[in-house]
């Protein structure tokens, strides 16, 4: 079976006293649990080195956010898979529906900084979705299969590899697509996965992202396909955090 993956992205928020969350996270978190479930945090890149510092010893794992493609160049700003693999981070996500929209990530894009995660020994969380549009438009399971297609790099593994369905409509909004929404699109995935990759397909996870808390995790993770959570939100606050990891 593939082992549940509990993520917090915490997006653009944090200052250094956020560590404390972290220390807070591993302090509650229970062997049991632990035993049972894989646990990320994706920090601030400002906050990566402190937060891994403040994660070890423990199996709570820390990720960035974002890559640049490149392992190192002229792209002031950036930040490449190898700088985020020196700081002890093991996860990246990558292809953020906020990344597509504000920073107009392509497909092409997200496939170049998935072999460039895999190319410095990280972890990463391709992240599809559809918009309300096009859910609307009966356009879901279209959209999120071209994202997948293109996105994911040959040859892909369950060690190398995540994906994250995250409905666009129903990130930081309250909204949830029902169960039985969210079955049909993690099934779709796993199939488009099946195409891609073949047998590796079933060792991939699959998180389910939008609105996660801990009211709704149980009924969400529970899902068949659904392989753990990418917690917006409700990770900033340690208690909401652990609070969806006990779904598991
Ligand atoms: P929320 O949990 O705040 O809806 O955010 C989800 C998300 O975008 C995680 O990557």
């Amino acid at each position: 079976g593939r082992r549940p993956l509990v993520a917090g992205n915490w997006k653009m928020n944090g200052l250094r006293e956020s560590v404390g969350t972290v220390e807070a996270v591993r302090r509650a978190l229970s062997p049991q649990l632990a035993e049972r479930i894989d646990v990320l945090i994706c920090p601030p890149s400002t906050l990566i080195a402190s937060c891994v510092a403040a994660a070890e010893g423990s199996s709570i794992a820390i990720g960035g956010q974002n890559l640049h493609a490149k392992p190192s160049g002229a792209f002031t700003g950036s930040i490449s898979a190898e700088m985020l693999a020196d700081l002890g981070a093991r996860y990246v996500i990558v292809g953020h529906s906020e990344r597509r929209a504000y920073h107009n990530e392509t497909d092409d894009g997200v496939h170049a900084k998935a072999l460039a995660a895999r190319r410095a020994g990280l972890c990463g969380i391709i992240c599809v979705g559809e918009t309300r549009e096009e859910r609307e438009e009966g356009r879901t399971l279209d959209i999120v299969r071209a994202q997948l297609a293109i996105g994911v790099p040959k040859g892909a593994t369950g060690a190398d590899t995540v994906i994250a369905y995250e409905p666009v409509w129903a990130i930081g909004t309250g909204l949830t697509p029902t169960p039985a929404d969210v079955a049909e699109v993690h099934a779709s995935l796993r199939e488009m996965l099946g195409q891609l990759i073949g047998a590796e397909a079933q060792a991939v996870r699959i998180l389910y992202g939008g609105s996660v808390k801990p009211g709704n995790a149980r009924e969400l993770m529970a899902v068949e396909n659904v392989d753990g959570a990418l917690v917006g939100g409700a990770s900033l606050v340690a208690d909401d955090f652990l609070g969806i990891a006990a779904a598991y």
